[in-house]
């Protein structure tokens, strides 16, 4: 009887606990088949800051945009077509730090910043404080795949993107209020002067609006792909505003090649975000690379070298993506949260925003 018993409750309890259990993520990508992974930002990103609301939008925002490029990659696309159609449709994401929805800089703009890189032929583009180009991933596609040159910046590289056809808007088209509101925040708390309100700006609300970020969070949002097609090629691309706050022309590591992004077939692909001075400092994209690719490490351990150790030790924050051209995937962070998925042809998305999920 008593055995009965105990038999009835582990059953009644077996549904519960497979319930609970999580699903491990894929680590590897069969040959032939593509794989995406991807970031929306890392930084002071907990359950107790976030509505289920925002949660939601979020992970919506960031399932719209890996199967944007799931598409590309199920029609036999490059990874470099994937990584531009994953990154357009965050850009116009008004939640993600890139194209509509960055943070300002100090004097009240929005710059952009944004880079691409074909591992196949290490071919790369990127754009620095580009303010009139709707989207800056495809002008740094343009300018890898339509200039001599890999880098350009302001005035000339809208100018570029003019002159090959892509998008133009009125700098107010990025403004949106809770941007600007963490703006005005952190220029109070830095005791520094607050611009006036963009022209093109919409009137300023009458109720208060939810903040996007706490005032001493890092400022999250920026995002990042890494995919390999079904060729073996991996690109990768990242796309953002920046630092809120930032001055005098700073940029930041997204555009540099080697530090925020980078891809080779003869090694990885990776894109990161968190403090890009640090990432700029530590090359981190080509040194995962090269930790691949000279010290034969698996690309997880290249990847916690890099951020556990490396980056912990210099007191940096942030974390990357990374995929190799044999299918290994790779995610960390040492922030509290990073806005992250992944997806294997054939399989479904694997997401996770806070630190305890996988
Ligand atoms: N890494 C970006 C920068 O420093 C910001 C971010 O990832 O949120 O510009």
């Amino acid at each position: 009887m008593r055995n009965q018993i105990l038999l009835t409750l582990c059953l009644g309890l077996m549904p519960f606990a497979v319930a609970q259990q999580p699903t491990p993520l894929i680590t590897q990508a069969p040959a032939g088949k593509w794989a995406i992974v991807m970031h929306g930002g890392a930084g002071v990103i907990e359950r107790s800051s976030m509505t289920p609301e925002r949660d939601a939008a979020y992970r919506a925002g960031l399932d719209h945009a890996i199967h944007a490029a799931a598409s590309v990659l199920d029609a036999n696309g490059s990874a470099v077509d994937a990584v531009e159609a994953g990154l357009k449709v965050l850009e116009d994401d008004p939640l993600f730090n890139a194209g509509k929805g960055a943070v300002f800089t100090a004097d009240g703009k929005n710059d952009l910043d944004a880079a691409i890189m074909d591992g196949k032929t290490m071919r790369a583009g990127s754009v620095a404080g580009v303010t009139r180009t709707k989207n800056p991933i495809s002008l740094a596609k343009a300018v890898m795949e339509k200039s001599q040159f890999v880098m350009l910046s302001g005035a000339g590289a809208d100018q570029f993107a003019a002159s090959v056809g892509l998008q133009q808007v009125d700098p107010s088209y990025f403004f949106t209020e809770e941007r600007w509101q963490g703006l005005v925040r952190y220029l109070k708390e830095q005791g520094l002067p607050i611009p006036p309100r963009p022209a093109g700006a919409p009137p300023p609300p009458t109720k208060p609006i939810a903040q996007l970020e706490t005032s001493d969070a890092h400022k999250w949002g920026t995002t990042g792909i890494v995919v390999r097609d079904r060729a073996g090629n991996i690109a990768a691309g990242t796309t953002t505003g920046g630092l809120t706050g930032k001055r005098f022309g700073r940029i930041g590591d997204s555009p540099i090649i080697g530090a925020g992004t980078y891809a080779s077939n003869d090694s990885c692909g990776v894109s990161a975000t968190g403090t890009g001075e640090y990432f700029i400092r530590l090359t981190m994209a080509r040194s995962i690379c090269a930790l691949v690719q000279y010290k034969t490490m698996s690309l997880q351990d290249a990847v916690n070298e890099m951020i556990d150790h490396q980056l912990t030790a210099m007191k940096g924050d942030g974390g990357v993506i990374a995929m190799t051209p044999d299918g290994q995937i790779a995610w960390g962070f040492n922030t509290p949260g990073m806005f992250r998925a992944r997806l294997v042809e054939g399989g479904k998305v694997q997401m996770g925003i806070y630190k305890d999920e996988p």
